[in-house]
């Protein structure tokens, strides 16, 4: 249930409120943005917007139960900005993040770190636990890998996205990311949805490769309704009968997202085509769909990655990328995000100049 307060409604009204609701035994949830509007939701029983009606301070009460509530635009009628270390992602300027798809050491780590840096990336991605399809595969460096994008942001400066894939790995993720990633096999994964929501950290959660819109944002909601208004949503292909993909970019998500909910959205064409030459294409789409950032996968040396060969970018296809990305993106009036190195500190024992990014942008 929303409840939307009158501009001139006390402290007290609007404390009486929510201790009926919460004394009905509901829980209530602010709206970020808006101190008039209150969500009030419940598990065992729907809450009746009868019992708020008239009283003081409420200009209107109405019941919302399509199940992402607090991921609404009905709710939030304002796009959020989630910011990740220091870059927003959702506002004016368009974010490009890269990195490997795994840790594999701390050189590969580094040199791709300085190069997609160096290509105009805002954020490095890369992971440290991987969900593999095969047990034989490559499952990634564990706390080793984390401590190395740790090394990576302190060399470069960019914040560092990556993966948990279990409850238990969240307390290291949470300690060493920028933001936490929640991977596509793992978005119907609820109690990992629930733990995610108690993080102190963002959250991009990957779409579900067979999940619908609604299936999507309802994923999103349990990480809100914990109280963690830090969630981005990220669009990587679903499953199809393309012959040619790995998986099939539903670039119409993002408007369709945009529709229904306030938060940002990623795309991330390299797992959704599997194979290097379609990225920069997608890529394009990307920028001009009208979402709010494109994560691709770049490996120094591609074809020897331990996760994903086939899709990886080399560093000068990915520079080549992110100028693209670019001019498209500035002909839909959302050009890069422009970030710039305000202070040039070297704190003691850091290895290199730390960028403290601010954005240039806003
Ligand atoms: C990834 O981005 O590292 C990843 C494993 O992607 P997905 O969960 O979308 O398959
Ligand atoms: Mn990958």
């Amino acid at each position: 249930m929303l409840i939307v307060l009158k501009p001139g409604a006390t402290e007290e009204q609007r404390h009486s409120l929510v201790a009926t609701a919460e004394g009905d035994g509901f829980r209530v949830h602010p709206v970020p943005d808006s101190e008039r509007r209150l969500i009030v939701t419940g598990e065992r029983h729907v809450p009746d917007p009868a019992a708020f009606i008239g009283r003081p301070g409420v200009a209107d009460a109405r019941r919302i139960t399509h199940g992402y509530e607090l991921a609404s635009r009905e709710v939030h009628p304002r796009d959020s900005v989630v910011r990740i270390g220091s870059v927003p992602v959702g506002g004016p300027g368009f974010v490009v993040i890269g990195g490997p798809c795994a840790v594999e050491s701390r050189e590969q780590t580094l040199t791709v770190a300085r190069q997609v840096q160096a290509a105009g990336a805002h954020i490095l991605r890369g992971g440290a636990f991987k969900p593999r399809t095969s047990p034989y595969s490559f499952q990634g460096l564990g706390e080793a890998g984390l401590k190395i994008l740790a090394e990576a942001r302190e060399r470069t400066g960019l914040p560092v996205i990556t993966e948990a894939l279990d409850v238990e790995q969240m307390d290291v993720v949470e300690e060493y990311a920028d933001a936490i990633q929640i991977g596509s096999r793992n978005m119907h994964n609820f109690p990992l949805l629930k733990r995610a929501g108690r993080a102190r950290k963002p959250v991009m959660l990957k779409r579900g490769f067979a999940a619908t819109l609604e299936e999507f944002l309802m994923a999103a909601e349990y990480i809100l309704a914990e109280g963690n208004p830090n969630v981005v949503l990220c669009e990587r292909g679903i499953r199809a009968f393309s012959d040619f993909s790995r998986n099939t970019l539903d670039l119409s998500v993002v408007p369709a997202a945009k529709a229904l909910t306030h938060l940002p959205i990623v795309v991330d064409p390299s797992h959704a085509a599997g194979r290097r030459d379609l990225v920069a294409p997608l890529a394009r789409a990307v920028a001009a769909v009208g979402a709010d950032a494109i994560m691709v996968e770049v490996q120094d040396d591609p074809s020897g990655a331990l996760c994903d060969a086939t899709q990886a970018l080399a560093p000068d296809a990915f520079a080549a990328l992110v100028a693209e990305v670019g001019r498209v993106a500035g002909s839909v009036d959302r050009p890069l995000l422009r970030l710039e190195p305000r202070t040039h500190r070297r704190r003691q024992g850091e290895l290199s100049d730390h960028h403290d990014a601010v954005i240039a942008a806003q």
